[in-house]
């Protein structure tokens, strides 16, 4: 599919760059920074800079930039959101300002709708769903199937057709400034898409109204979630920048159990996936949520090219990320396991399914219930080369703490070397401090 035509432009600009006649701030996402001779360059319309991770290579990643007038618009409710995304061509650039925050679990007219609402007129309880599937009765050799669990789908299908919303290519969604931006129990979803930019937004809740059971999932069996607050799905050229995401205000410890497992409404914070390619997440805080990150989604996934920096991971129990097949860039990120709301460090990084994972200068602020041996894991075959990463201040050997105690070793070497790495800091000493200021939605300006 042909680009619109501002992208030639902008992928010539490394080589303007390099003949000095670009400024590095003309390039940058400093607020105010000089534009090319013209005003100043509002948040809305910043661009990733050169070299700041993968999401800048080849054409680089400037989301709506480029939009016209009729297409740089302020949404404050679901159905201006679903119209400012839905509108003109859908190659368009367009920039959604986002003011305050949106609640995905609202009908057209902005009434809040329940899980009560959604499973109405589909013939689903939980009562006579927890019955039919009881694995006394059920086994636990096959995933449910029959009229409880066609009701239930059905009910899913019409929360998620409120909660999920395509964001297409060439698109900038951004929090405005002072608004307390964002969306509560919705799902961005960039499926396919090339170009996009998603900054200053706090994702809330991201909730499932009906977990599917199951029994063939672990040992136990788990009670699964569809929803991702943000997922990026054979997606390229994305910007995740100064947002925050998190459970709150249903937290896990709310969850109850069934078939003695969690009734897990939440699934992934921000999951890339499906042959993704080229991401940069920067500057974002993920606070109190389990299964947080996956890069990869099945083993035979491809490409998978992300930088993640200047992250701050608080009260996260997995999935930090999880990373499978691809070049996978850390640095500069804050891991604090202290346990928060309920929620309880497993781990912080897994790779696997030869994932190639290269750590540079991150901090990890490990509580005493944890041991450094428990900051990785992995299943043999995955790789985490890196140096400069930090225990409580002191730089510490990861994959030699995790190898000493663990039969699937992981290799501490990696067959790719990150060139992508602006603002790449020499030490992580400063980052529990840095961070706390600068990291997640509300902080820019
Ligand atoms: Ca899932
Ligand atoms: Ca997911």
């Amino acid at each position: 599919m042909p680009r619109p035509s501002h992208r030639s432009s902008h992928r010539s600009r490394p080589a303007l760059v390099a003949t000095g006649l670009v400024t590095a701030a003309c390039l940058g996402t400093l607020p105010f920074a000089p534009h090319a001779g013209a005003g100043p360059v509002d948040l809305a319309h910043g661009t990733l800079a050169a070299q700041d991770g993968w999401a800048a290579s080849g054409s680089g990643t400037n989301g709506g930039h480029a939009a016209d007038a009729p297409h740089d618009t302020t949404v404050s409710n679901r159905a201006e959101l679903v119209k400012a995304l839905g509108a003109g061509p859908s190659q368009a650039p367009r920039i959604i300002r986002v003011k305050g925050r949106i609640d995905l679990n609202t009908d057209d007219t902005g009434h809040p709708l329940t899980c009560a609402d959604y499973a109405k007129d589909t013939g689903y309880s939980l009562t006579a769903y927890l019955k039919a599937y009881d694995p006394a009765r059920w086994g636990r050799s096959k995933l449910p199937s029959g009229a409880q669990e066609s009701a239930r789908a059905a009910a899913q299908a019409k929360q998620a057709a409120r909660v999920t919303l395509r964001v297409p290519s060439n698109t900038t969604v951004i929090g405005v400034p002072g608004t307390d931006a964002g969306i509560n129990g919705g799902s961005l979803v960039v499926h396919k898409a090339d170009n996009v930019i998603i900054r200053n937004l706090t994702f809330a809740d991201t909730r499932d109204c009906f977990p599917q059971w199951d029994p063939t999932d672990g040992s136990e069996g788990n009670w699964n979630s569809a929803y991702d607050a943000v997922t990026l799905r054979g997606a390229t050229h994305v910007w995740a920048d100064h947002n925050t995401f998190t459970d709150s205000p249903h937290l896990d410890a709310s969850n109850p159990r069934y078939f003695g497992r969690e009734y897990q409404v939440h699934d992934g914070a921000l999951d890339i996936t499906n042959a993704s390619d080229l991401v940069t997440v920067s500057y974002n805080r993920f606070a109190d949520h389990d299964k947080t990150m996956l890069i990869g989604s099945s083993d035979n996934d491809t490409r998978l090219r992300v930088t993640l920096h200047h992250n701050l991971f608080q009260g996260i129990v997995q999935r930090a990320p999880l990373t499978r097949v691809g070049q996978v860039h850390l640095y500069n990120n804050h891991f604090d396991t202290t346990p928060r709301n309920g929620y309880t460090h497993q781990y912080s990084v897994n790779s696997r399914a030869h994932a190639q994972i290269v750590a540079q200068n991150n901090h990890w602020t490990l509580s005493l219930d944890r041991k450094a041996s428990q900051i990785l894991s992995g299943d043999g075959t995955g790789a985490f080369a890196g140096s400069g990463n930090m225990v409580n201040g002191t730089v510490t050997d990861l994959v030699a703490a995790y190898n000493t105690g663990n039969k699937k070793k992981i290799k501490p070497e990696v067959t790719w070397k990150p060139t992508l790495t602006k603002g790449l800091e020499p030490s992580a000493a400063g980052l529990p401090a840095s961070l706390a200021r600068t990291a997640g939605a509300g902080t820019l300006r």
